[in-house]
Formats: C-alpha cells, structure tokens, sequence
C-alpha cells in the first residue's frame, strides 16, 4: 500500500527466446543456478509497497512458473498467473485486465529486467501517485542520429533531452487501463506503456535510475549479467 492505494505489479514473462537463439525463453534461463524471472520476482516481492504481483507467461509455462519458480524460490505476493498474448503489448493488456482495484497503482515490468533497484522500485509508485505516470530512465551518453533508408544521417537530436527508458512504468491503474484499451480499438502499437499512456495524454514523469537496470536480450547480456549480479549481493539488492 501506498497511502492507502493498492500497488500491483505486472510482471511480464510471456516473451521468447528468439533473440537469444535459444529453445526455452530468456525470463526462464538460469544466473549461478536461478532463473532470472525469481530475480526479478523477489525483487518486487520485498518491496513493502507492493501489495500484489501479477505474472503474465506463456499457457505451457504456467505449472512450470507455479512449481519451479513460485514454490520452490518461496516467492510472496504472486497472486495470479495470466496468459500473455503474441506481442508485448498485448500481454501487458492482459495483465491490466486481471487486474480488481480500479483504484490501484499497476507497475509494468519486463520480467528480464531483474536488477531493478527497490528503492527505484518504489520511487515510481510515489511519482505515479503524484503524477498519474513515472517511468525510470538513464541519461544517453551517446549521440543519437535519425538515419533515412540508406543510413544517411537525416539529423542528430539533443543528447542533453535524451534518455533510454527502462521499466517499471508505473501508472494510475484507470488511467493506463483506459489508454490501453483505446490503443487496442484504434490499433494504436506502441514500444512501450509511457508511448500508450502519452498518446492519451497522461503526464509520465521521468526518474532516473540505474545502468544496472539492464535488459536480458542477447546471449552477450548474460555475462554482463554475472558482473551485476556480484554488486548487487555486495548492496543487499539480491539475496
Ligand atoms: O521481447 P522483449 O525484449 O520486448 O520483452 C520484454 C518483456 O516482455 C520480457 O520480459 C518478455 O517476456 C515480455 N513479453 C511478454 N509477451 C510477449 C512478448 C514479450 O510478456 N508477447
């Protein structure tokens, strides 16, 4: 709870692992003997804040997340397993139907981000609160071109207004609910929640957070992963 409003957390599990080239999906695969989705997992589950956790996986992998993940991790919180659907966006969709309180707070987070800080975490609940949307983000240190169709540099935007985003996105539930559901009739397909909630007007307010926050998309990532993985035992982020 956060002054007296729900916060759910979406944790999307539903990808695969084309990227990787490999057979079982990303959120699935093992760092020092466990799988990064119960990284991920607990990491949302120790944050007091949060009161529920929604996993949203592919149909095959629901017995498999309730056993291998849920049971034998000892993970708190999870409250319901939902089907995800072809696209991200549409199992994050899914996600927020399952969703009970209209009056909640939802964070939208990619199940393959698992070194998310809690206080992090937490920072975006007060600014969803605060804000009706928060998002955490890292500043670019690389200067970011528009490139035409033959890679000719059309112009180069502003590094000092630039930053990659990350997850959790945060929200009032009704209002990204509402958004979602309008992108879905209009066919609207957008890169990530903030795109959906900005398109219906809801200030989404930046915070930023950790180089940590990586997303696992390669095969390469994994051994970036190892390193993190080391400093954040050393801060008491990961057990
Ligand atoms: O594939 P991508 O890197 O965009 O995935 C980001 C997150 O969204 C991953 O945690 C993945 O499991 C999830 N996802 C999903 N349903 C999909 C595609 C991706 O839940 N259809």
């Amino acid at each position: 709870m956060y002054n007296n409003v729900r916060c759910i957390a979406i944790v999307l599990a539903g990808g695969s692992g084309k990227r990787m080239g490999l057979e079982i999906s990303k959120q699935f695969l093992k760092l020092n003997g466990k799988p990064i989705i119960a990284y991920t997992l607990e990491k949302f589950s120790d944050v007091d804040e949060i009161d529920d956790i929604i996993l949203v996986t592919k149909p095959e992998y629901i017995e498999y997340c309730k056993k291998e993940i849920i049971d034998k991790y000892g993970i708190k919180k999870v409250s319901d397993i939902v089907c995800g659907g072809r696209e991200r966006q549409e199992s994050v969709f899914k996600g927020l139907q399952a969703v009970k309180d209209e009056n909640s707070i939802v964070l939208i987070h990619d199940g393959v981000r698992p070194f998310v800080s809690k206080s992090h975490i937490f920072e975006t609940i007060k600014g969803a609160y605060e804000s009706g949307g928060c998002i955490l983000g890292v500043r670019a240190n690389d200067t970011i071109k528009i490139c035409d169709d033959n890679n000719l540099v059309a112009s180069t935007l502003d590094r000092s207004r630039l930053w990659y985003i990350q997850t959790p996105q945060t929200f009032k539930y009704s209002l990204i609910y509402n958004a979602h559901c309008d992108a879905d009739k209009s066919g609207f397909f957008a890169t990530d929640d903030s795109m959906i909630a900005e398109k219906s007007g809801i200030p989404v307010k930046v915070i930023e957070g950790s180089y940590d926050n990586i997303k696992l998309t390669t095969i390469e990532d994994i051994t970036i992963a190892k390193a993190i993985i080391d400093s954040q035992k050393e801060k008491g982020e990961i057990k």
